[in-house]
């Protein structure tokens, strides 16, 4: 299997001094809300703005997303703020259009992770191209999906490929919305160690409270970034309310974070 070193000596670009930071709202709403977030996260250690266009959604009844009209407000907000963008596609039509409104980087989601007939569509779609691809771990706790996932990217000669931990559901109870399981991740890495790996500590919490404790463990563990929900207005948010943060709070979070454990 090729490395994706060049992924890696892409992240070197960015500050050394703190992990690669993703930010920015679960769903574009408005644009002025995109706009508005942007503008609050473009002079901190955020790197790329993220925010969701399509949203699956576990239960239908909830906001779906605002589509393709998304796209404008996210190229908008890169032209005024210089941040790069990303935001997720869920199959080759979603490529196309993020391909046309250069968006810079297209994570792949977890309910999309689990389906290898999507996932090959959308790895055949950017064929050819130099785009920057994060790939979720699945909803479920299977290693073998994930690492399946990314080697459908590898076979397309997608190079700049890196990984995002989301957590993993399971039923009932419990002190998170998504399990950490945080031994997947770590074989993973066994497996691909120039894969990149990213903490996604707003889904597997689930409650902003918990975002510092698991980014804390994520760069104790030599994790490279971050992705974090981050909202004007978090208990307005259209979707995930309960586990976006201000831009204040993350500034908060990033410079109390300690590494402890810095890859040399
Ligand atoms: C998201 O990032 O907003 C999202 C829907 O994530 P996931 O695929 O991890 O549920
Ligand atoms: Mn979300």
């Amino acid at each position: 299997m090729e490395n994706t070193s060049a992924l890696r000596n892409w992240l070197k670009k960015f500050d050394s001094n703190h992990p690669f930071l993703i930010a920015g709202p679960c769903s574009a709403e408005t644009e002025e809300q995109v706009l508005n977030i942007a503008y609050q996260l473009k002079d901190s250690n955020v790197s790329v703005l993220r925010a969701g266009i399509w949203k699956p959604r576990t239960r239908p009844g909830n906001f779906e997303g605002v589509g393709a009209l998304g796209l404008s407000w996210l190229e908008k907000a890169k032209k005024e703020t210089g941040l790069l963008t990303t935001t997720e596609v869920a199959n080759p039509i979603h490529v196309e259009l993020a391909l046309k409104h250069n968006v810079d980087i297209l994570w792949i989601g977890a309910r999309t992770t689990v389906s290898p007939f999507v996932v090959q569509e959308i790895a055949e779609a950017l064929k050819g191209t130099d785009k920057t691809v994060l790939i979720k771990n699945p909803v479920n706790p299977d290693l073998a999906l994930w690492l399946g996932a990314v080697e459908r990217f590898y076979k397309q000669d997608i190079k700049n490929i890196g990984v995002i931990h989301r957590g993993f559901s399971s039923y009932g109870e419990n002190k998170y919305r998504n399990i950490p399981e945080w031994q997947i991740p770590i074989d993973l890495q066994q497996k691909f160690p120039d894969l990149p790996l990213i903490l996604d500590p707003s889904h597997i919490a689930g409650n902003r409270k918990l975002i510092f404790e698991l980014c804390q463990t994520a760069l104790d563990l030599n994790y490279d970034g971050f992705m974090i929900e981050t909202h004007h207005d978090p208990d307005n948010a259209w979707s995930d309310a309960a586990q976006q943060i201000t831009p204040d709070r993350l500034k908060e979070i990033t410079e109390q974070l300690t590494t402890r454990n810095k890859k040399s």
